[in-house]
């Protein structure tokens, strides 16, 4: 049944449901004459068989394959945990996929057809914002946003600090007007809601009134 499902194209991460002449029925399942198959994705469009599903539906840790590098810092600053190495090749995103389990995020189809790949997804937009909203949308993460709580840089934690342990490490103007400190807990890089913050919260508003309207 695999085989012949992504054999018209369609990864089979994104097949959430098969129904063979009304029944459903897993990925290894063995075709015979004249079946009547149908193939349902990820999504609330057929409403029985539910806990017939070949998808969870929530996961919130990713790995990121190397062209989706603003999706990656985007789902960071939503606070999820998105595993991004522009240098890694196929072997080791799926590599880190398996032993984390991680879903894969990926444009590249084949790719996610890999027989080793559990969980994936195929982003359908080109734009960076509107990959964020399908992803957020596919794993059911809007009740798990945490803006603000993961380094942008590596995607470690970030901590509460206090002004006087970071004091030294701060320009003139930053010591001058701002009083909340955050570092993270893998690179030591610190974040205050200065400019570079309201850039990311313009961002984070228009993420959520997008998911809002549709
Ligand atoms: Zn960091």
């Amino acid at each position: 049944m695999k085989d012949v499902i992504e054999s018209c194209g369609v990864p089979h991460p994104e097949v959430d449901l098969i129904l063979v002449d009304g029944r459903p029925v897993d990925f290894d399942y063995t075709i015979g004459d004249n079946a009547k198959i149908e193939v349902f994705p990820v999504g609330d469009q057929y409403t029985q068989w539910k806990e017939k599903r070949l998808q969870p539906n929530i996961i919130m840790i990713f790995v990121i394959d190397g062209h989706l590098g603003r999706l990656a810092r985007n789902l960071r600053l939503l606070g999820f945990d998105a595993a991004y190495d522009p240098r890694a090749d196929d072997q080791q995103l799926l590599a880190l996929m398996k032993s984390e389990n991680r879903a894969l995020l990926t444009r590249d189809r084949r790719l996610l057809m890999h027989a080793i790949v559990q969980h994936g997804y195929c982003p359908r937009s080109q734009k960076p914002d509107e990959q964020t909203i399908e992803v957020l949308r596919r794993f059911h993460l809007l009740k798990s946003i945490a803006p603000f709580t993961r380094c942008l840089r590596c995607n470690e934690l970030l901590e509460k600090v206090a002004k006087d342990d970071v004091i030294e490490k701060l320009e003139p103007l930053t010591k001058m007007y701002y009083e909340q400190f955050r570092r993270c807990t893998g690179c030591g890089q610190i974040y205050w809601p200065g400019s570079h913050f309201s850039k990311l919260q313009k961002r984070l508003q228009e993420i959520h009134t997008r998911l809002s309207v549709r």
